[in-house]
């Protein structure tokens, strides 16, 4: 019987029933003739997964909610960054050995790329897994983070651990932000008419980056619009995030080609 070298990729998590990930590996590997396929294996009990990345082997694993912080007394080896966010979001499986990395902040500062930061007003909405990769990122950007979040506990957390400010809700209409960044999953499918922030507290010349991506234009993005905001999608993080994902399995430069789009339209569809 004829050994197939195919190999075989990962996204973990539970549920997984929304993941778009499959989509766009899938579509990255077709075009780059690379023989591997991606598949969604959902799971609550992580150990479990981690030992069907072993065994498999899966060279390559796409870690999502509930896992990203549970995953990482698993692994042989962790990244530092992904050890100061706290969070693993990828894992590569070299020749048995478990490496975790975080590649969602490569998503953040390659959404935010073209956005100047530094002694610039940022508000944050959300404490979450998310918002920790947002806060290493802004820490590291020099940016003047106010932090906002339904716990308010957890946003003194972020600015313990991040540094900036807490933000009373008081402070939302009276701050003059230059950035907002929505990290909750407010206004998600199904609930695309809900936003995280009243729509008149935006103006115009504002960066609204909203991380949610589906729909691909949230509430907040449309409030944002209308208002003269200019807009930052997660799509485009979404889709940085995965590139660098195997960036880290392939060990080669890769490029982002057409796969913001790939993802738009099965979002619209
Ligand atoms: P998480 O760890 O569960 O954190 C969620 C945060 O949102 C918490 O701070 C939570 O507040 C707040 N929140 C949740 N529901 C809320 C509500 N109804 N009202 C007010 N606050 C609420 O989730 P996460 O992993 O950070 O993910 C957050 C979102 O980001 C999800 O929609 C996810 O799909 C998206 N995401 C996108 C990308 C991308 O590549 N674009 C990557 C990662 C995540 P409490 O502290 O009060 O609970």
């Amino acid at each position: 019987m004829a050994v197939s070298d195919k190999k075989f990729t990962a996204v973990i998590g539970f549920p997984l029933g929304h993941t778009l990930s499959p989509l766009l590996h899938n579509a990255f590997y077709k075009k780059n003739n690379i023989n591997a396929e991606m598949r969604a294996m959902p799971g609550e009990d992580v150990e479990k997964l981690v030992k069907v990345i072993r065994v498999l082997p899966v060279c390559l694993a796409a870690v999502t909610i509930p896992h990203k912080q549970t995953i990482m007394e698993f692994m042989d080896s962790i990244d530092e960054t992904a050890k100061e966010i706290g969070a693993v979001n990828t894992v590569i499986n070299r020749d048995g050995k478990l490496c975790g990395y975080n590649t969602d902040v490569v998503g953040i500062a390659k959404t935010l790329q073209a956005v100047p930061l530094k002694n610039k007003n940022v508000l944050v909405l959300g404490a979450g897994g998310a918002a920790q990769a947002m806060g290493y990122h802004l820490a590291r950007t020099h940016a003047l983070v106010y932090w906002y979040n339904r716990t308010r506990e957890r946003a003194e957390v972020m600015a313990e651990k991040f540094g900036g400010k807490v933000a009373a809700e008081s402070a939302l209409s009276a701050t003059n932000f230059d950035v907002i960044i929505n990290t909750t999953p407010i206004g998600m499918l199904p609930k695309t008419e809900e936003s995280p922030l009243p729509a008149g507290i935006l103006r115009a010349g504002q960066v609204v980056f909203d991380i949610v991506y589906n729909p691909f234009e949230t509430k907040l993005l449309r409030d944002a619009k209308a208002a003269g905001c200019n807009t930052l999608s997660g799509v485009t993080m979404f889709v940085e995030q995965a590139l660098e994902q195997e960036r880290l399995w392939l060990e080669r430069e890769v490029e982002n080609d057409g796969y913001e789009e790939l993802i738009i339209g099965e979002l619209k569809r």
